[in-house]
């Protein structure tokens, strides 16, 4: 596609070679497991499964919605496995993590939504991994009833992130079939159930947003009381999806950084190469050090 910016040297990947990352691929071949990091393409892969700390995806490869910047495939899902949870479970224990994240695609077709599913998840990894500290990434459960978010806080993850993804602006192009104030509510609704809960949320940057909209949506999450929050450069998966629109230079993602502690948050990842879980474990362990 040639009406794409090119990829500045500051987009730079390694080619994931380690041990650490053959055994993780390994583990989640056996467990017969979906990460993220594949799925997804992520740029950061090599490090992350070096360092013994992935994403997993439950619930199946197939999502029933259809976000144009995301690459997991859009149709009718199976049925849910009931021995997801176990095998979860165990994996994070062979793998010995000391933090997992957990997401998922996203289940319109189950009337939970999968809340169920993943609070099954969150305690068979505290049963079989109880140093494990648990992230959840969820979908926005939208089309279930509100009490279904109750399911997921009730089972205690130490953080519970909702990504909002980009700017309201850019909700029809970008996660069409999403509302943004219907996800900002989860997120605030999640901290009015369980104040001690870490919240926490992201977007993309380079989709065309304009930096006052990006600032506007850290005021509105922190106004749904957001504790942590990561901003990276949108990297097109394939030609077919959402144009690249620039990439934001490491000096803006510095100014949203800076602007982004401003405004209260606790914890802020703004880099090109930040995803949504990139460090998550680390950042973690600091926060409860100090
Ligand atoms: Fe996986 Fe997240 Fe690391 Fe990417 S940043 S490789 S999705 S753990
Ligand atoms: Fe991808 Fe999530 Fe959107 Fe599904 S809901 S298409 S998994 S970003």
């Amino acid at each position: 596609d040639n009406d794409q910016p090119r990829k500045p040297d500051w987009i730079r990947v390694k080619a994931p070679t380690s041990k650490g990352y053959s055994e993780t691929r390994e583990i989640m071949r056996t467990h017969k497991l979906t990460t993220v990091c594949e799925e997804a393409g992520c740029p950061n892969v090599g490090e992350c499964w070096s360092q013994g700390h992935a994403t997993m995806m439950i619930m199946g490869e197939i999502c029933t919605r259809g976000c144009t910047f995301c690459n997991v495939a859009t149709g009718r899902p199976e049925a849910l496995d009931v021995f997801e949870p176990g095998r979860v479970a165990d994996a994070v224990k062979k793998l010995g993590l000391n933090h997992v994240v957990i997401t998922s695609v996203d289940r319109d077709d189950v009337e939970d939504g999968g809340a169920e599913h993943f609070a099954m998840t969150i305690r068979a990894i505290r049963k079989q991994a109880p140093g494990t500290t648990i992230e959840i990434l969820t979908p926005d459960f939208l089309k279930c009833d509100p009490s279904v978010l109750e399911v997921v806080v009730a089972a205690k993850p130490d953080v519970f992130n909702h990504n909002l993804e980009t700017v309201p602006g850019l909700y029809p192009s970008v996660r069409p079939g999403a509302r943004y104030f219907h996800s900002l509510r989860l997120l605030q609704r999640v901290k009015e159930l369980d104040p001690a809960m870490f919240t926490k949320s992201g977007i993309m940057v380079g989709l065309g947003e304009r930096a006052e909209e990006v600032r506007q949506v850290m005021d509105d999450m922190r106004a749904a009381d957001v504790d942590f929050l990561t901003i990276g450069q949108y990297l097109q998966p394939t030609p077919k999806h959402h144009r690249v629109d620039r990439f934001v230079t490491p000096d803006e993602f510095a100014g949203y950084e800076k602007s982004a502690y401003g405004k209260g948050f606790l914890m802020v990842s703004a880099t090109p190469l930040t995803r949504s879980s990139y460090h998550a474990g680390d950042d973690f362990a600091r926060l409860r050090a100090a």
